[in-house]
């Protein structure tokens, strides 16, 4: 099954870098999914996914939980700021912190409800106008303002631009990870994980390479 294959495609990428067996999490991107795709993966063990939109995980996601309590739910796509407490409720973690007042807004939600996801500074490392992100150049500032707010700061996450090569994007992002005193890592997809494993991701988020490709719409 196509899981297994990116499993062992990950061991061999964390190999050849010179890396520990394990030291890359594969977050499994399950959004727009066939239920029964993801079934299957969490009857094969997997048990870390990523969801791009809060309303769906909300319909989805409860149930599996109570069968399978252990799975980590990351929130990997933009977060609207009244969708927060949702989110942190739901979420282990939150990958797409790209500004203060979402992070102030988390860090009030947190304090109000003892939850303490992680967090993963997106950062637009193309400059893109049409993606999420925080410029590289203002990355350093937003990230001292999640640590002075009291998140629990976990690493940087990118997603670089469609048709460039991935390897520098994934440098950069690394570098501004090193010198901010971060280990997390939130990078490399289906087309590119490989890549970012040599880089040095921690979370590959791999989607259509594991369940297939999913419907083009969004839901409702
Ligand atoms: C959908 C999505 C993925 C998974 O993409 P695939 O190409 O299917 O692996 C990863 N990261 C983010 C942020 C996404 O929105």
């Amino acid at each position: 099954m196509a899981l297994d294959d990116i499993r062992a495609r990950i061991r061999a990428a964390e190999a050849a870098a010179g890396r520990p067996p394990g030291s890359v999490t594969l977050i499994a991107v399950s959004k727009l999914q066939p239920a029964d795709r993801v079934e299957a993966a969490l009857d094969q063990g997997q048990r870390v996914f990523g969801e791009n939109y809060v309303q769906e995980a909300q319909r989805k996601w409860p149930a599996w939980r109570a069968r399978w309590p252990e799975v980590a739910l990351h929130m990997i796509g933009p977060l609207q700021s009244n969708k927060a407490r949702a989110a942190v409720e739901l979420f282990d973690a939150i990958h797409g912190v790209d500004r203060a007042s979402l992070a102030r807004r988390l860090a009030r939600v947190a304090q109000e409800t003892g939850l303490a996801p992680q967090v993963f500074v997106q950062v637009n490392t193309g400059a893109e106008p049409q993606k999420a992100g925080v410029l590289p150049a203002e990355a350093d500032a937003l990230i001292q303002e999640c640590r002075q707010l009291g998140l629990n700061l976990a690493g940087c996450m990118c997603i670089p631009p469609d048709d460039a090569d991935p390897r520098p994007h994934f440098q950069l992002l690394r570098e501004t990870a090193t010198r901010n005193g971060l280990s997390g890592l939130s990078m490399g997809m289906s087309a590119d994980f490989e890549t970012a494993i040599a880089e040095g991701a921690t979370h590959v988020r791999v989607g259509s390479a594991i369940f297939g490709a999913r419907p083009t719409e969004r839901p409702g």
